[in-house]
């Protein structure tokens, strides 16, 4: 029963636990942690102040657009995504402005939801990745983490899928994406400033030192 409309946790298979040394966040997977029922009940996030309902509403959004323009795509997931991204365009800023508007709350429960139904399968990608750290090493909340990735890379991505990204463009109501060279500004421009709307940048907390001491280099891979 998700009391908060973002991680979409209910439909997954995976907990993320974070690494105490690396501070790397690793996910445990299985398909034993599905689980058998979720039930979404809308009051129960009637409570959640407007600047975390705008950060968990962006990670639901960001779940829905990685799986969406992911290599990985997925033509069924695909729909699942395209829900969630257009219940986010159409009730996120309902839900900010008043937290006890039902329809608000609940078409952003099914977001969330259907965000998790894109995890399982097809799973985040360049936007997710770069967040992690700013939650683990200054403590940003997940979602406000999020927020301020997420415009970024909508943008970097562009040239490489201005099909989907106008889609998105389009069920977010922002200005359509031409599919030109100059693609890049007009999704980056939309998003910051649909992010903003809701004081996505301003809600982000001041990052506090780190409990293990300063940053460290992230290990190499290989
Ligand atoms: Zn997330």
């Amino acid at each position: 029963m998700p009391t908060t409309s973002g991680t979409g946790s209910e439909a997954g298979i995976r907990s993320l636990v974070t690494h105490p040394q690396t501070l790397a966040k690793l996910a445990v997977e299985s398909p034993f942690m599905l689980a058998d029922i979720a039930i979404l009940d809308p009051e129960l996030t009637y409570s959640v102040p407007p600047a975390v309902t705008a950060a968990t509403g962006v990670d639901a959004l960001a779940h829905c657009v990685e799986a969406f323009t992911n290599i990985k795509a997925h033509p069924l997931i695909d729909g699942y995504a395209t829900l969630g991204i257009s219940l986010v365009g159409r009730y996120l800023a309902r839900a900010v402005a008043d937290g006890a508007d039902t329809e608000a709350r609940a078409g952003m429960m099914l977001a969330s939801y259907y965000g998790g139904v894109c995890l399982g399968p097809v799973n985040t990608a360049a936007g997710h990745a770069p967040a992690y750290p700013l939650g683990t090493r200054l403590k940003l909340p997940h979602g406000t983490a999020n927020a301020i990735i997420f415009p970024h890379v909508l943008a970097f991505n562009a040239p490489a899928n201005p099909g989907k990204t106008a889609e998105i463009c389009r069920l977010l109501a922002l200005p359509p994406a031409d599919g030109s060279p100059e693609i890049r500004p007009a999704p980056w421009i939309s998003a910051v400033s649909w992010a903003s709307k809701w004081g996505c940048p301003g809600m982000a907390p001041q990052p506090k030192p780190c409990p293990n001491g300063p940053p460290r280099p992230m290990p190499s891979a290989g």
